[in-house]
């Protein structure tokens, strides 16, 4: 079958695929752990589910406008206004089936062919693909570990070409857990305004920080900059709703005009319920984000602590999300593999515990641990990744 270049050009998602791939494990009887999967193991809060039942009874089954809801984005404008003082009406708001699909409208309506988009490494593994299936050219700026795997604005401007039209910010990010600081925002945004950069921040992580750390969006720096983000965020992460796949995008209204109007040749709209249940996500109690916060807080805490200790790992502390990315170059190559890449595929196949490479990401020297999961199957996870290493080093 000839399949299009688009869709040859394109690899599967590398988290999605080693999820898969530990889970498919798991049902043909190995004793497979996996701290592959980007996804909160707690449940959906009660009283959202109850929202979603109660909407489905009083017969609320229908399609909605394209761009979600209006009561829905009432409910996001609001939490704008009083998380982040941003101030956004109606028509520059769409609801997305996730964010992921918030992204892909974003980079179908705005790029051209050959039109580059600046993605800092380590990145998420769709920015690039979805570039490519949007005919752009994803150009790669190296977050470097030395500065905790973030860019300057100097490398910034040395990668603008006239084909730039915009650039992916991910605070805080997956992989790596870092932050930028408002300065740092600042100094990036000064750049974007130069060189007419679309900016997308992607902030899907915006509510799990860390140690006292805070989520601080490019958009808030000032109305300039405002002006020239879109802002990616959903409610996957913060209220435990991935399967529900509800995101969404605010930015200016003649680009969220554009994306209403592809979202509804593709999707129609996102599944009416899970808008239901994301109203009830944003207007009910906030409590349970926080107590998922403070869990994770405390699996990161115990987790880094042992993974550190493991020879040949090290790890910069991260400040949010709910992974951790350990360069383990060393602890490949004294345990006689030739790459990290390799040393991921035998922890899999002889200790049993899937973690994701780092090369996915665009960083073939670490690995991706998510702690998205129960303390008892971190400790166990950990105790593995150490024998293996220990067993094996020469
Ligand atoms: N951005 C980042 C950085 C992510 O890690 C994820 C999680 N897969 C998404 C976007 C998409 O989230 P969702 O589509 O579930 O809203
Ligand atoms: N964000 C999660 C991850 O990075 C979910 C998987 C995906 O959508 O890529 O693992």
């Amino acid at each position: 079958m000839q399949l299009s270049k688009r869709a040859s050009s394109i690899s599967p998602s590398t988290t999605l695929e080693i999820t898969a791939k530990a889970k498919a494990l798991r049902a043909a009887g190995h004793d497979v752990i996996g701290l592959g999967a980007g996804e909160p193991d707690f449940n959906t809060p009660k009283h959202i589910i109850e929202a979603a039942y109660h909407s489905l009874n009083e017969g609320l089954t229908k399609y909605t406008p394209s761009s979600g809801l209006p009561e829905l984005k009432e409910s996001i404008i609001e939490k704008f206004r009083n998380d982040q003082n941003l101030k956004y009406s109606s028509n520059e708001i769409i609801v997305c089936s996730g964010a992921k699909h918030a992204l892909y409208t974003l980079f179908q309506t705005y790029l051209n062919e050959k039109d580059e988009v600046i993605i800092p490494t380590p990145f998420w593994v769709s920015y690039p693909e979805q570039v490519k299936l949007a005919g752009g050219i994803p150009i790669y700026v190296e977050g470097k570990e030395e500065n905790s795997f973030k860019v300057t604005p100097e490398q910034i401007e040395a990668a603008v070409t006239e084909k730039t039209k915009a650039i992916v910010l991910n605070s805080p990010s997956n992989p790596t857990g870092m932050l930028y600081s408002k300065d740092e925002l600042a100094a990036i945004g000064q750049v974007c305004l130069k060189h007419n950069l679309l900016i997308v921040s992607d902030e899907i992580y915006e509510k799990l920080t860390y140690d006292g750390a805070k989520h601080i969006s490019i958009a808030e720096v000032s109305e300039e900059l405002k002006n020239q983000t879109v802002i990616i965020n959903g409610v996957s992460k913060s209220h435990s709703m991935t399967g529900w796949r509800i995101g969404y995008a605010a930015g200016n209204a003649q680009l969220i005009k554009a994306m209403t109007n592809h979202a509804s040749h593709s999707t129609s709209n996102p599944a009416t319920v899970s808008q239901y249940g994301a109203i009830a996500a944003y207007n009910g109690p906030q409590e349970p984000v926080e107590m998922m916060r403070q869990a994770f807080e405390e699996r990161l805490n115990n987790l880094y602590e042992r993974l550190i200790e493991i020879e040949g790992f090290t790890c910069i502390k991260p400040q949010g999300a709910f992974y951790l990315f350990p360069n383990a170059k060393e602890a490949a190559s004294r345990t006689g593999y030739s790459s990290v890449d390799e040393f991921t595929k035998a922890l899999l196949e002889e200790a049993n515990v899937a973690l994701v490479p780092g090369s996915g990401f665009g960083a073939p020297n670490n690995v991706r641990l998510s702690y998205a999961t129960s303390p008892e199957i971190l400790d166990e996870a950990i105790v593995r990744i150490a024998r293996f290493v220990r067993e094996r080093m020469k």
